[in-house]
């Protein structure tokens, strides 16, 4: 029942000053929440000083698949916390969101970790910027992380899904993180802990877990630290203000509340499948997850016309709605985390009540609930509100009734549609109903820069939506202003939130070294072999090859506009090629260079190089005329590990004519064996 922290490498119970959570459902005590007692110094200490290290010597790679590994192992045990979180009032289809949507957040971000971040223990960010004539000096920005601690405060509406999101990108990054779940869902948050220290996946000091207050915590925070937090904005605000994160800049990215708008467009009938799109988003909104979502339909913006007609379609919707005891199989909506909550929820619509009609539920009575004693569980009715003249009205744009409750807004023009949806000033999603391009263009581009995301749904991708709430992993999730500022907390742009971009400056050769990265100007060592004999271990970075040279001829020129079709004018009509301002005549096709190029520097015979996997940041830099000749040299650039057979490797391409002037220039991806697997023709028969 006493809920424990884990700090400084053990688990910790408290021994006094708790809170006493209790269940959605029918009120009895389901947790004790207290972190009385705990040193937050020595916490913080255990992660900057035992934490930080052990992540950081491991590279984004190594970090990333221990969050998959973490991943598999939470997957495997899940159902306890299927169980647990039905006390927070959710049906398992709610809890779904929350478990498995944490699960597959984690997955999704260690599999996007190990494609876009080197197999290295810093990222580099940009080209190299040459700096000077001579090329002696050049710049190029690299991502450290940083030496602090991640502080996660989460919201109490998704316990397992909040944590993960944010543990995943600190843990990529190379940062450990303390966790503070909210104290409503302690409990489900706690058991998916206890399965995480219990994985032994995550080095020693990279996760804890404050379960009640943070005490003095914030107030020890320095530059090096970063606080991400979601929650209200009241709260939000009041944090932001604690004074170490003031004065020492420490970094607060938010996920605060949001009232997000979905638009019905003014060209849908009542007859159109747009309208019932719409209606139905509306109602699968307010009533999953009996509303308290960050994403959930805050206002429902209408064409006057149509509003009658879509309050009624709305409310038989509502209708079907099944309240009561989420264990029970044909419920369709739990209740709220807590009777605190719905006294919140409650003193909210009153206060939208003074701008808007409720045009449907009663929330001033005990809905009628099924297996379930509506009175000890936090059970309340959907709520709808509608206000006709949302232009002259501020609260229904403003006030977060964090439950089952929308406000149908009247427009007569797109351009007030626009206007209402931004009243928001800031928020996570908006989503727009139409089937007419130039509304829909109209509208999207009215309201992007007050939204994080905007989703355009329409009878053609009415079936793969995901739905107004569901961001899928590699896509913002975050808002600007009230929303939270802008800032994505997941994805690989959530894991720079935890690094410091640097600019390092000095010869090309230094920023070679500390980046890990060959780039031109630093030093090449000529190989004795041919590269491609050579395993993936075995090529070294700045590792060059230079080719013979080759002619080319203008029969080459036609020979390849006859065998691949391309005979553009430039490559075959000596005239006609001389009215372009970039060709003195003829040229030759810029593939005819690649393919020759390739032809100059493969190797034929089976060995290492296992497959051509693509081109990066190809120019052809100058025409090639016929009778030229070109040479190529080829240097490895970067190597990254992806399985145990084999690894890419990044060539850095560049193709010369006979005057050394560069005609083309590229980075070639090839898979390479590793060389217990270096492919040999033995074997093969
Ligand atoms: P909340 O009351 O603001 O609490 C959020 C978190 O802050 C909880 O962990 C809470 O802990 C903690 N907290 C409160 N006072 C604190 C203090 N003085 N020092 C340190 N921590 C403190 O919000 P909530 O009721 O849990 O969550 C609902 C809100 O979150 C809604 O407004 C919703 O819109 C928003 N939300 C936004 C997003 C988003 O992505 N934008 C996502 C989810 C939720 P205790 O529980 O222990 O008080």
């Amino acid at each position: 029942m006493k809920l424990r922290s884990y700090v400084d490498g053990v688990w910790f119970e408290a021994a006094d000053g708790f809170t006493e959570v209790r269940s959605a459902v029918d009120g009895r005590t389901v947790g004790l929440v207290s972190s009385s007692g705990i040193d937050f110094q020595r916490v913080l200490d255990h992660a900057r000083h035992t934490g930080g290290p052990a992540l950081r010597a491991l590279t984004f790679h190594q970090r990333a698949d221990a969050i998959k590994r973490l991943a598999a192992y939470l997957n495997e045990r899940k159902e306890r916390f299927y169980d647990l979180s039905y006390d927070t009032g959710a049906t398992r289809k709610d809890s779904w969101v929350d478990i498995d949507g944490g699960i597959m957040t984690l997955f999704s971000f260690a599999s996007k970790a190990r494609r876009e971040l080197p197999d290295a223990r810093i990222a580099v960010d940009g080209a190299v910027e040459p700096l000077s004539k001579g090329g002696t000096f050049a710049g190029r920005h690299i991502m450290t992380p940083l030496h602090g601690a991640a502080v996660h405060i989460n919201a109490y509406n998704f316990p397992c899904w909040g944590m993960l999101e944010k543990l995943a990108p600190a843990i990529i990054a190379g940062v450990p993180a303390i966790v503070k779940p909210a104290t409503q869902s302690a409990y489900v948050a706690q058991a998916v802990f206890e399965e995480i220290v219990a994985s032994g996946i995550l080095p020693e000091g990279s996760v804890q877990l404050i379960v009640g207050s943070l005490g003095d915590l914030l107030d020890r925070l320095t530059g090096q630290d970063v606080v991400s937090f979601t929650g209200s904005a009241r709260t939000a605000t009041t944090l932001q203000q604690t004074r170490a994160i003031a004065e020492n800049s420490v970094r607060f990215i938010a996920e605060r509340d949001s009232l997000n708008a979905s638009i019905l467009g003014p060209d849908v009938q009542a007859d159109a499948p747009e309208f019932e799109l719409f209606v139905k988003e509306v109602a699968r909104e307010i009533t999953t997850k009996a509303g308290q979502r960050c994403t959930c339909i805050r206002r429902a913006i209408v064409p006057r016309g149509i509003i009658d007609r879509v309050q009624n379609a709305l409310a038989a919707r509502l209708d079907r709605a099944v309240l009561g005891n989420p264990r029970s199989e044909n419920v369709t909506m739990g209740a709220l985390v807590s009777r605190g909550q719905r006294d919140d929820v409650l003193a909210s619509v009153k206060e939208l009540a003074a701008e808007a009609q409720i045009v449907y539920g009663d929330p001033w009575s005990s809905p009628s609930v099924v297996d379930a004693d509506a009175q000890a569980g936090a059970f309340m009715s959907p709520v709808v509100l509608r206000c006709d003249h949302p232009l002259q009205a501020q609260r229904v744009h403003s006030i977060e009734a964090f439950g089952p409750v929308t406000t149908l807004m009247a427009y007569d023009t797109i351009s007030q549609a626009v206007e209402i949806a931004n009243r928001g000033e800031g928020s996570l999603v908006a989503s727009i109903f139409s089937y007419d391009p130039v509304t829909a263009d109209a509208l999207v581009l009215g309201i992007a820069p007050f939204h994080g995301r905007v989703l355009v749904v329409d009878r053609d991708n009415a079936k793969e939506q995901t739905g107004h709430g569901s961001p899928l992993a590699p896509l913002v999730h975050g808002g600007p202003g009230r929303a939270g500022g802008g800032e994505e907390m997941g994805g690989v742009r959530g894991v720079f939130h935890y690094m410091q971009r640097t600019a390092v400056q000095g010869t090309p050769q230094r920023l070679a070294t500390v980046t890990g990265v060959w780039n031109p100007g630093a030093s090449e060592t000529v190989a004795q072999r041919h590269p491609f004999e050579l395993a993936f271990e075995e090529l070294r970075n700045g590792e060059t090859f230079y080719t013979p040279s080759r002619e080319i001829t203008l029969e080459d020129v036609e020979r390849f506009a006859a065998f691949t079709g391309d005979a553009f004018y430039a490559h075959m009509d000596e005239a006609a090629a001389k009215t372009s301002p970039f060709f003195e005549g003829r040229v030759a096709h810029g593939y005819l260079v690649l393919s020759f190029a390739a032809g100059l520097f493969v190797r034929p015979q089976l060995g290492p190089v296992l497959a051509n996997y693509g081109i990066e940041g190809l120019r052809f830099l100058k025409p090639v005329y016929p009778a030229d000749t070109i040479r190529v040299r080829l240097t490895v650039k970067e190597k990254t590990l992806r399985k145990p057979e084999y690894g890419e490797v990044r060539w850095s391409v560049t193709v010369f004519n006979q005057n050394d002037e560069v005609v083309a220039q590229y980075d070639l991806l090839t898979m390479n064996a590793t060389k217990e697997h270096v492919p040999a023709l033995e074997l093969a028969r």
